[in-house]
């Protein structure tokens, strides 16, 4: 294990394992099969990558994504590990080169997409090198109970068995019920296999809910404050064209992706959003399966999507890189109506399943209890604490106030105005405005004239559109809308009805409040000046090299460069993220940019 530990160092650049990965190579290094369970961004890749460099023969990788092979490879490459993939988009001679390479040995990983274990051509070149290792990713495809069964999957076993010698078999999946897992260890033929479960929590992630009406209103504020990549699912392709289009409008730096677009716009619009030239991915569902950016900052759901195991994937494409993230759903009724209807005009005949799904999903959005905790319930684990303290209720304190007086100086001024004018009027009058049409109607004689004018419009109107909300007001008129009163307002009026308002109200000391959270990430002091320097040299790096920036360095290692300014090669190696091949491509050039930060910031 300490050779582990240097490839970890040496290459990926990192200081410690996480959770769940020194065991799961332990295990595999003593020739043992595998199966890790473990959430999105736990790292998955590493508990197979480390041991594929260090085994002696050759680790072939099924993976299912043939859009994410290219980037797992370069990224590989980038820590100086050689690597390839065999898949559908090479072209003949490319593939023959790559075969041509596999049967001398230039490669120690090789991924491959489980279609290509059909060809017999395939098979023989994978008997003529020593394969050591055979890793399964997203192994859950081989079951039917699984969310996105891949027949071609149900061939791995077989093709094992044929192998001359048996290599290890280690598979990985971030979602496994008993029963998926159970057919994971069948189909793929597993040999007593040490089956590792790292809990579903995420605990970088924040999870909110709003109920919100205003959503466009919401995004606008939210993105004022957010200038990182981040996802928008919408629940159609209209409402992402839409939103698209209002986003581009005011100028924000945004793609879209649906099932209507055709293949090369999808791709391109894939491409723009993660080599960060958009900041914003606006999509339907269709939007996810094979993305592997690490760095997205914030998921918002602009309407609710129909279970829960839906939300926590979509949410759960935050934070890859363990570094803070915000999932934040924005509730509204009209979700509900629309996902009824979505069940009703799907096919079958029964569709309770889903519509207790449904329940549970709004369930989530409605309760005042730990969010965390709801999620984690709900996929059947039993977590010991009550309040995570990073989410939406547990970072949340609601305030009930008594607005009874306030409400009866509203009511009883537009009784006085009887019942004729609009909510602007009405507040002026509270408020105590001179204006020529008060003075005209003589309202400024009425004993409600001013009775108000320590409250901004703004609050008056606020108190309007919630005695609205209540149902002691209404709205009447299109074309003039102006405000009456309804029956209910005589409760308030004459029989004592009190009027109270329930706030949430975020608490100001969040980081105080997050009594679950382990510590494992530190908090450091990042001199943000820098880190967009760094920020911005990385993205020149990554299109001269035509890769993802997070390729090149992830937020995490540009943050501590930020924080410490690493001026020699020692340092620099200390700066998580940084191994001996990517200090020797880019250290010298991140030395520098540090570097001349430095002296400027100094010259003043
Ligand atoms: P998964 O496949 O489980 O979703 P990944 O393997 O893509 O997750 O890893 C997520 C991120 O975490 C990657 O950026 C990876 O480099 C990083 N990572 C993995 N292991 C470690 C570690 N021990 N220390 C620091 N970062 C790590
Ligand atoms: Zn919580």
């Amino acid at each position: 294990m300490i050779e582990a530990r240097e490839v970890l160092k040496k290459y990926f650049g990192y200081e410690e394992f996480r959770s769940g990965q020194e065991s799961i190579i332990e295990h595999i290094l003593n020739g043992e099969d595998v199966l890790g369970i473990m959430p999105t961004g736990a790292g998955k890749s590493i508990c197979y990558q480390i041991p594929a460099v260090m085994l002696s023969g050759i680790t072939i990788v099924v993976s299912p994504l043939i859009s994410l092979m290219k980037d797992q490879v370069d990224g590989l490459k980038e820590f100086g590990i050689p690597a390839t993939f065999v898949n559908s988009t090479l072209s003949s001679a490319e593939y023959e080169q790559t075969i041509e390479n596999i049967v001398h040995d230039v490669y120690k990983i090789i991924y491959v997409a489980p279609e290509r274990l059909e060809q017999e051509a395939f098979l023989n070149v994978l008997n003529v090198i020593d394969v050591s290792m055979f890793t399964i990713d997203e192994a859950h495809c081989v079951s039917q109970w699984g969310h996105d069964f891949r027949p071609s999957y149900r061939l791995i076993a077989d093709v094992i068995k044929k192998l001359k010698k048996r290599p290890i078999v280690s598979s990985f999946t971030a979602t496994a019920t008993q029963i998926v897992k159970n057919d994971i260890i069948k189909l793929l033929d597993l040999h007593s296999p040490f089956v590792l479960t790292t809990g579903f929590d995420r605990q970088n992630l924040k999870f909110k809910v709003e109920n919100s009406t205003k959503k466009l209103e919401y995004i606008q504020n939210y993105l004022k404050g957010h200038s990182n990549s981040g996802i928008i699912y919408c629940f159609t392709r209209k409402n992402v064209d839409c939103l698209h289009q209002k986003l581009s409008g005011m100028g924000y730096s945004v793609s879209k992706y649906h099932g209507g677009m055709n293949e090369k716009e999808r791709a391109e619009s894939q491409e723009d959003f993660t080599y960060d030239r958009t900041q914003i991915m606006v999509a339907t569902n269709a939007f996810g399966m094979g993305i592997d950016k690490s760095n997205i900052r914030f998921v918002i759901h602009y309407n609710m999507p129909k279970d829960l195991e839906s939300y926590y994937q979509e949410a759960g494409r935050a934070g890859r890189d363990g570094e803070e993230a915000e999932c934040i759903l924005l509730f509204s009724r009209a979700d509900i109506v629309d996902n009824q209807f979505l069940i009703e005009n799907a096919s079958g005949e029964n569709h309770a399943n889903e519509y207790e799904k449904l329940s549970d999903m709004i369930d989530y959005c409605n309760t005042d209890k730990c969010l965390r905790k709801y999620i984690l319930e709900y996929f059947g684990e039993r977590p010991e604490f009550d309040n995570c303290g990073n989410c939406s209720n547990c970072l949340s304190t609601i305030e009930i106030s008594d607005i009874t007086e306030e409400s009866q100086k509203i009511l009883s001024c537009i009784k006085r105005m009887k019942g004729n004018f609009g909510a602007s009027l009405v507040t002026d009058v509270l408020k105590g405005a001179n204006t020529e049409r008060i003075r005209k109607l003589h309202f400024d004689g009425l004993s409600t004239y001013g009775i108000m004018k320590n409250y901004t419009k703004e609050t008056i109107k606020d108190f309007i559109s919630y005695l609205e909300a209540e149902g002691y007001l209404q709205t009447v008129g299109n074309e003039y809308p102006i405000v009456a009163l309804t029956e209910n307002a005589n409760d308030v009026l004459f029989h004592g009805k009190q009027v109270l308002v329930k706030k949430k109200f975020e608490k100001m000391d969040e980081k105080e409040k997050t009594p679950h959270r382990l510590g494992t990430q530190e908090e450091i002091e990042v001199d943000g000046a820098l880190f967009e320097v760094l920020r911005v040299l990385r993205l020149k790096i990554a299109r001269e090299n035509n890769i993802p920036p997070f390729i090149v360095f992830a937020d995490t290692t540009l943050k501590q460069m930020a924080a410490f300014c690493p001026k020699t090669r020692e340092e620099m190696l200390k700066i998580s993220g940084v191994g001996e091949v990517k200090f020797e491509k880019y250290g010298e050039d991140f030395m520098r940019a540090i570097k001349e930060y430095s002296e400027e910031k100094c010259s003043y």
